[in-house]
């Protein structure tokens, strides 16, 4: 495409975009009583107006049914999960068998390692991104320790090359392939927060596989961003938050995916409860735990009503939109930011660098701007202008432009600010300096 930087190129994108109608179905945060310039869905996605809606009808519900909601009602609490996982299964491309909402990410993350980190002498160890969210850092570490392992010797860390940012896919393999023997489990992101470089997830599944090695993804940044293939890829499990980009309410309610090769194996370790259990016979409470088919068998409580409600809200857009088509806009709408920065990098003295990849199939919504210099001034003066996005130690600003609610007129709204700002840094050093 050919990106202008001007009111009427992002005007004529605004007006082409077939998805512009669901900006309206959000909440824009403020900023200076304004709505603001809200790039930080990837942190935690806008409210959904219809959030509202879902939440006070189950409220209702409980209000007016009491226990009699879990079997009456529009929705009867017993049978919510089943609708949920039919509607999320399209955003990771799974069958809803293959989809559990239940928990929270790390929750969920250590449910999946019960099952499959299996450690034994000689084959204990997991492979990871360096660099990776500090809660799966943790939970991998805790999960080594808890077998009687040693992080240190029993996590492998893969790095990019010396002077390198990404990780290269070539190079993840050869290292699959060099400690396969040793290797129990490969766990990473699916896309990494930090760089926003999209893991080849197929390639990496396949090449583990061989080797008979447990291959899972976290998908937090990459669920309702970037459409993944979680069945075809024949990954072995997943697991994904549904604040960011799914927008489903501050630390709500989260999704996992097993296989549906895993879906019929009581014999599997897990740790189980008694949402797990054969529906049939649930309210038998007899001894003895029978897994439901699928990954519904992973489920531990009653579910959370109100925060299912919050998601429920949230998927139906998600079905409206289609996630191909969010994949569309996103495309061309992170392409236009990256030409807009690329721009300004030739127009102020300044020490941009973007580290996510260039290639868009390596890449979802978010780029991270590197600053050589007075990033986090930059990221107070932004800020202070209206945009909403996100600092990261020691040098990165990370800006996401979401297709759902965000507009091409935003994003250059946004560079001219970043701009302006840019400048406004320049005169302020060099005044210094004189
Ligand atoms: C956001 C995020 C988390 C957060 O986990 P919670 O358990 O939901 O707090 C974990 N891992 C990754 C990769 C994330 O991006």
């Amino acid at each position: 495409m050919n990106y202008q930087p001007t009111k009427a190129f992002a005007q004529q994108m605004d007006q082409q975009d077939k998805l512009s109608e669901f900006r309206d179905e959000f909440h824009i945060p403020l900023s200076n009583g304004k709505p603001s310039i809200y790039f930080c869905g990837n942190s935690l996605g806008a409210q959904p107006k219809s959030v509202e809606t879902e939440i006070a009808l189950q409220m209702e519900n409980w209000r007016k049914l009491g226990v009699d909601g879990h079997f009456y009602g529009d929705t009867p609490w017993y049978s919510f999960h089943d609708k949920m996982a039919e509607k999320a299964a399209p955003v990771v491309g799974a069958k809803p068998h293959e989809v559990a909402i239940m928990n929270t990410l790390t929750v969920n993350l250590h449910l999946m390692m019960v099952t499959f980190y299996q450690p034994r002498p000689g084959k204990h160890k997991i492979m990871m991104e360096a660099g990776a969210f500090p809660s799966d850092q943790y939970a991998v570490e805790s999960q080594v320790k808890f077998h009687g392992y040693d992080p240190e010797e029993s996590i492998i860390e893969l790095s990019p090359r010396d002077g390198e940012k990404l990780l290269r896919t070539e190079d993840i393999i050869e290292a699959i392939n060099t400690h396969k023997d040793e290797l129990a489990l490969i766990m990473m992101g699916g896309i990494n927060y930090y760089t926003g470089q999209v893991y080849d997830m197929a390639a990496i599944a396949e090449v583990g596989h061989k080797a008979g090695i447990y291959v899972g993804f976290d998908l937090a940044h990459i669920a309702g961003n970037v459409p993944v293939k979680l069945h075809d890829w024949d990954v072995d499990f997943a697991v994904w938050c549904t604040y960011k980009y799914m927008n489903s309410s501050p630390g709500g309610i989260s999704g996992a995916f097993i296989h549906e090769r895993f879906a019929n194996n009581p014999d599997l370790p897990r740790f189980a409860g008694w949402w797990g259990h054969d529906k049939e016979e649930r309210f038998l409470m007899e001894k003895g735990f029978k897994p439901v088919y699928g990954a519904e068998g992973w489920q531990l409580s009653n579910y959370p009503i109100l925060l299912m409600a919050a998601h429920w809200a949230s998927l139906q857009i998600f079905d409206k939109a289609g996630i191909d088509n969010l994949r569309a806009k996103s495309i061309e709408m992170t392409n236009y930011l990256e030409f807009l920065v690329n721009k300004i990098n030739t127009e102020v003295k300044t020490d941009i660098s973007i580290i996510t990849p260039t290639d868009v199939n390596q890449r979802g919504c978010q780029l991270s701007l590197v600053f050589g210099q007075h990033g986090r001034k930059v990221f107070e003066m932004i800020s202070e202008a209206g945009v909403i996005c996100d600092w990261r130690e020691p040098d990165v600003i990370r800006i996401a432009p979401v297709p759902l609610y965000n507009t091409f007129s935003e994003v250059l709204e946004f560079s001219e600010i970043l701009k302006a700002s840019l400048l406004k840094l320049e005169e302020a050093l060099s005044a210094e300096v004189n």
